[in-house]
């Protein structure tokens, strides 16, 4: 029982991590992308090397395999949710620095605890 619940846990971690690494190659695709468009010059004799690149690299496949991520996380946090026999506990999280906001999660699962 509580080896699935770390092993959800982990899985969870990963694919956080995943989509976090996935976001920032979308963002540096997008800063390559512009730095191409602006000194095409420099890729002048290179065009099979920018389309293979083209190819590689779609942003429509990143932004699917992204949403495929945070989908298979939403499912796993579920499963998480609903096989964990929660402990909750309150927080207080920092919005801003001027307002604080109580939350619920729960100690095992690290789950904020859904509304009835
Ligand atoms: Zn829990």
């Amino acid at each position: 029982m509580s080896n699935s619940i770390e092993l959800l846990k982990k899985i969870m971690t990963t694919n956080e991590n995943f989509a976090i690494y996935l976001n920032e190659i979308i963002n540096y695709k997008s800063s390559f992308d512009h730095l191409i468009n602006e000194y095409k010059a420099l890729f002048k004799d290179k065009d099979e090397i920018i389309e293979e690149y083209k190819h590689i690299y779609d942003d429509k496949s990143l932004k699917d395999l992204l949403q495929i991520i945070v989908e298979f996380n939403d499912k796993v946090a579920n499963e998480l949710y609903q096989n964990c026999s929660h402990d909750f506990v309150n927080d207080m999280v920092d919005i801003d620095p001027d307002r604080s906001e109580e939350i619920t999660y729960c100690s095992k699962c690290d789950l904020h605890k859904k509304e009835e």
